[in-house]
């Protein structure tokens, strides 16, 4: 079955690079308008290029997500240009891995304002006019951690937990208006993020994967677009784990 959206425009977060630039693309093959952030113009602006040489919509914006006047400022102008966002994916994400006893105070306000706080400002920036258009999708790219914890992680793992609280709370405010929130927790994805990992990490991760192998950023753009699509109008408040069965 193919996907419907009907004249959708989506912001995704995080689109230059790695599972981002997968959402933005699967949902422009789809037929929505994408508008793709990201922190770099290069990374943004390749990604919306490549869009559009392949007869898709797409534009470029580039916005610090840790920095909430930014996203203010941006959200604003955007809505300005396009009327209104119907769907907001917050994808962007950082790590900055550390033993808890050695983390640096900068590691963890980073972290919880990239991954977390950034989804606060896009979703307090754009859902208005969801409400008010009675439509609307919010979807949160939180990770397995934030469901099992991680050593090493706890910045990450506390932001990702916080993410899905986020997207609960948040669905149930809106669901009288028929805006959905939902939450795609990724397991071990092939990107730029995971690409840091040593070999012998990697095996082992790959060991402990039902599947016996790392995802690719498209399985988690499969999902992503399902949960923005007309057809996921009854799911809200939910948290879908894609994973190769690491967590079960
Ligand atoms: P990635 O390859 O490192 O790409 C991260 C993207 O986020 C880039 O486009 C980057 O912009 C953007 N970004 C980072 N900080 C930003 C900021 N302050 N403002 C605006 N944009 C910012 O990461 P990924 O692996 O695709 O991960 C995407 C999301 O999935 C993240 O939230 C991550 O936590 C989550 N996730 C990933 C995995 C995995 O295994 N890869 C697993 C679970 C969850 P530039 O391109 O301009 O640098």
């Amino acid at each position: 079955m193919d996907l419907t959206f009907q004249n959708r425009t989506a912001l995704v977060t995080g689109a230059g690079r790695g599972i981002g630039k997968a959402i933005a693309e699967t949902l422009a093959a789809g037929g929505v308008n994408v508008i793709c952030v990201s922190k770099s113009e290069k990374n943004c602006e390749a990604v919306a290029a490549g869009i559009r040489d392949r007869g898709g919509m797409a534009s470029a914006r580039v916005v610090d997500v840790s920095d909430g006047k930014a996203v203010a400022e941006a959200a604003a102008e955007l809505l300005a240009e396009h009327e209104t966002i119907d769907i907001l994916v917050n994808n962007a994400g950082i790590t900055r891995d550390g033993l808890m006893l050695r983390m640096k105070d900068e590691d963890w306000h980073d972290v919880i304002n990239t991954n977390l706080s950034s989804c606060f400002y896009w979703i307090k920036g754009v859902v208005r006019p969801m409400t008010r258009k009675r439509w609307g999708r919010v979807v949160n790219i939180s990770s397995v951690v934030g469901l099992m914890g991680n050593p090493g992680q706890l910045n990450y793992c506390a932001a990702k937990a916080g993410m899905l609280g986020l997207t609960k709370s948040l669905a149930k405010e809106l669901a009288s208006r028929s805006v959905t929130c939902n939450a795609v927790a990724p397991g071990f994805i092939r990107t730029d993020m995971t690409s840091e990992l040593d070999e012998e990490v990697s095996r082992e991760i790959t060991s402990r994967v039902p599947l016996k192998r790392l995802g690719e950023p498209e399985d988690i753009a499969r999902m992503t677009a399902y949960l923005c699509s007309e057809e996921a109008g009854y799911i809200t408040g939910q948290v879908f784990t894609v994973d190769g069965g690491l967590l079960m």
